[in-house]
């Protein structure tokens, strides 16, 4: 029977309550429809040829804008498979060990036969307490959904869902389609936008549309257009809004582990980690190769709200293949595609061999922690050096 009190009251009001910005857009985007193809085009449009080729766009951009919004509220977020899970024997010994060395010495055994890289700023490996899991590379506890999400991004308020690996690039085309929508109403809508202030449009009440239209289409344009060009550079650099290696939150990244709504905690905003210290571009593979990790290598899925990225979302090829000779030089989804992100497969066997020797090496870990400790800027503040992974 489902739990029943103030408690799961309290929790099924706030996951109504989320759905409110969703809903907002969604009426939003039902007047624009109406304002544009109705009121402005059929109604307000002297020219047969005009009418014929703004309603043909419009629609194209409508539907591209629709399906890929569609997409990446409705794709579920991918959470680690049970490969990263404790298993019962290794939670019971979790439980009775104290926290510090010996506790770490039951996730570096468990965490032995696993592709992961990163690390917490202390050198320690990446467990969620919350989930029992040991979190794969990229991997973030999101507050909001409870879970941890592969690759997350962050958690936005807009589509009501975490963004991360299995949705990423609907969430970019969502961006570049409802600019392009914006951007096309702007320009078709200028010359009666002029008209409404020359008094050159009739005394009905299409004007007031045309006039609203403008103003909602050029205010858009310019938030989104700075948003858009920000994933396109974070994309550039194979980088996150989680861990793109500022301390400056950005608006709508919300959820990242015990971060209170709408208040990302600053530790989730950091580079990644690795072995041989921080990274801020430890994923970054060049240009190109950064694209087709998130649009994959078949060109005509690109412009397509269809699942193309590359991997498996739990671990992913890094540029530290020469300064670490423990990662392998393919890891895992470098050269793969997968189409559904529901049925990803995991390798189950470890990358390399030299592999478990990394992660249960306690000596080198010892020595990389301290080393870490002593080599980074922003080491000495202790607000930095403790990663609350839960
Ligand atoms: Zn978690
Ligand atoms: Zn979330």
């Amino acid at each position: 029977m489902a739990p029943s009190g103030p408690g799961s009251v309290r929790r099924r009001c706030r996951r109504v309550l989320y759905w409110i910005p969703v809903v907002f857009i969604t009426l939003l985007l039902g007047w624009s429809y109406y304002a544009y193809a109705i009121q402005l085009c059929i109604v307000s449009m002297e020219d047969i040829g005009e009418q014929v080729v703004c309603l043909i766009a419009y629609h194209l951009l409508f539907a591209m804008f629709v399906w890929s919004y569609w997409k990446t509220i409705f794709t579920l977020p991918m959470n680690p498979s049970k490969e990263f899970h404790l298993s019962y024997a290794e939670k019971e010994l979790l439980e009775r060990e104290p926290r510090g060395e010996a506790h770490q010495e039951v996730l570096r055994r468990a965490a032995k036969d696993l592709p992961i890289y990163t690390r917490t700023m202390s050198g320690a490996i990446r467990y969620c307490d919350r989930c029992q899991l040991i979190k794969p590379d990229r991997c973030h506890h999101c507050s909001v959904c409870d879970k941890c999400i592969l690759k997350m991004d962050h958690h936005c308020p807009w589509v009501n869902n975490c963004v991360g690996f299995s949705n990423y690039k609907f969430f970019l085309l969502f961006l570049a389609y409802s600019l392009l929508y914006c951007l096309f109403i702007a320009a078709t809508d200028l010359q009666y936008f002029i008209k409404f202030w020359t008094n050159g449009l009739p005394d009905t009440q299409a004007k007031f549309h045309i006039m609203f239209l403008f103003f909602a289409a050029a205010m858009f344009s310019v938030s989104l257009s700075s948003l858009f060009g920000y994933h396109c550079w974070l994309v550039s650099k194979n980088k996150s809004t989680l861990a793109r290696g500022s301390l400056v939150p950005i608006l709508g990244a919300i959820g990242e582990d015990k971060a209170p709504l709408g208040k990302p905690c600053c530790e989730a905003f950091r580079s990644p980690v690795f072995r041989h210290g921080t990274d801020k571009n430890g994923f970054s593979l060049g240009f190109s190769k950064n694209m087709r990790q998130v649009f994959g290598d078949e060109e005509k899925y690109w412009l397509l709200p269809i699942f193309s990225s590359l991997g498996d979302g739990c671990s992913f090829p890094t540029c530290l293949v020469n300064q670490d000779p423990e990662q392998p030089s393919t890891p895992a989804g470098l050269n793969s595609t997968s189409k559904n992100p529901e049925n990803h497969q995991f390798p189950a066997k470890p990358l390399r061999e030299s592999q478990s020797h990394l992660l249960t090496d306690s000596q080198s870990w010892t020595e990389g922690s301290t080393n870490l400790g002593k080599d980074k800027a922003g080491m000495s503040n202790p607000a930095l050096t403790m990663e609350n992974e839960t």
